[in-house]
């Protein structure tokens, strides 16, 4: 039986090669300014997003609780699509850490217009809460793995700026949308007072994200990350596969979004699935169960039974991620094991 993990590209394991660098790291005490690694990898951070300065953090969700907390005071609201991580996904993270409400937009694909952006600030007035920030997720997870358009995300910032508003980039799939679009990351970043990338998902690494921003940004992120339990010690261990990660897993990235292409492309000639193989940009390939008798439940349920395990959202869509881990065979193979279990 084949073992075939499409759940998520957070399965990825280190490889041999990852794992020597991180038995190799330089280390030293990383919450006193004195691992070498982890500050090698904050000034390759900077530099690769453009900002003054970063912080290596976690996880992704603590850079995004981190910016949301420093851009917003108590009261103040958070827009954001209203499937976006930060949202759905951080355990009311926003209200409960930064006293923010937030507010989704509903756009197409995890992605809202700057026209759509703008309808949903509220104006100054004393009964409504005071929208403060905006939070853009590039690629949109749920929305699809997409690659918001660079001209959108401008247009966005031409918004904020003129309503006085903060503007984030959650990049938990930045690079992958560096490799899809060619564009650099620094390119992506520009328009953004605050933008992370995330190592353990596509990038392959153990544990690990970095918040970037001006230098008073990451001073004020580096007081929560202390307050917040996130400083750390000879956290090199971890940063060493961050930096290996940057060197070696970006430029393959390519490599998964090839793979997501043609699991698409199979999926679309299966009988009772629905998905659009012109619609997948990156490595997350989402589709619909149409079958009676069907559901997402069951389908990931029997295919996981069959050594193919992928995620159900919802009644009748699916997940499936390609990543490091998963060769061109394996996509073979799982549009395969779907196909026959929905013949049967
Ligand atoms: C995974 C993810 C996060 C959170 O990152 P962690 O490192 O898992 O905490 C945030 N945003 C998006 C879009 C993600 O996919």
């Amino acid at each position: 039986m084949p073992h075939i993990d499409l759940y998520s590209d957070t399965r990825t394991r280190p490889t041999p090669a990852m794992r020597r660098a991180i038995a190799e790291a330089e280390v030293g005490d990383e919450q006193a300014g004195l691992d070498p690694t982890v500050n090698a990898l904050n000034e390759r951070v900077a530099a690769l997003l453009g900002t003054e300065a970063a912080v290596f953090l976690p996880s992704g969700t603590m850079c995004n609780e981190i910016a949301i907390a420093i851009h917003c005071r108590p009261g103040d609201e958070v827009i954001s699509h209203r499937f976006s991580h930060v949202l759905s996904y951080e355990g009311g993270g926003p209200s409960h850490l930064a006293g923010a409400s937030t507010w989704g937009i509903d756009g197409a694909n995890g992605m809202f217009t700057a026209a759509e952006l703008e309808a949903a600030i509220r104006p100054p007035n004393r009964y409504l809460p005071r929208s403060r920030l905006v939070v853009v997720e590039q690629t949109s997870n749920t929305g699809g793995g997409r690659v918001w358009p660079l001209a959108e995300i401008e247009a966005i910032a031409a918004v904020t700026r003129r309503h006085g508003l903060a503007l984030h980039m959650d990049g938990a799939r930045l690079m992958n949308a560096v490799v899809a679009s060619g564009i650099p990351a620094a390119t992506w970043a520009a328009p953004f007072d605050s933008s992370w990338i995330d190592f353990s998902k596509g990038l392959g690494a153990p544990i690990g994200a970095c918040l970037a921003g001006s230098a008073a940004f990451i001073h004020e992120a580096w007081r929560l990350k202390q307050r917040w339990g996130g400083a750390m010690r000879q956290a090199g261990i971890v940063a060493a596969a961050a930096l290996y990660a940057l060197d070696h897993h970006v430029d393959r990235l390519a490599e998964d979004h090839a793979n997501a292409k043609r699991l698409a492309e199979r999926l679309a000639d299966v009988d009772g699935i629905e998905i659009d193989p012109t619609g997948v940009d990156t490595n997350l390939v989402y589709f619909h169960v149409r079958k009676p008798g069907w559901d997402a439940a069951r389908l990931t349920e029997a295919a996981a039974a069959d050594g193919v395990v992928f995620g159900s959202f919802g009644p009748s869509r699916c997940r499936m991620v390609t990543h490091l881990d998963v060769t061109t065979q394996d996509c073979d193979t799982a549009a395969a094991v779907v196909s026959r279990l929905l013949g049967a």
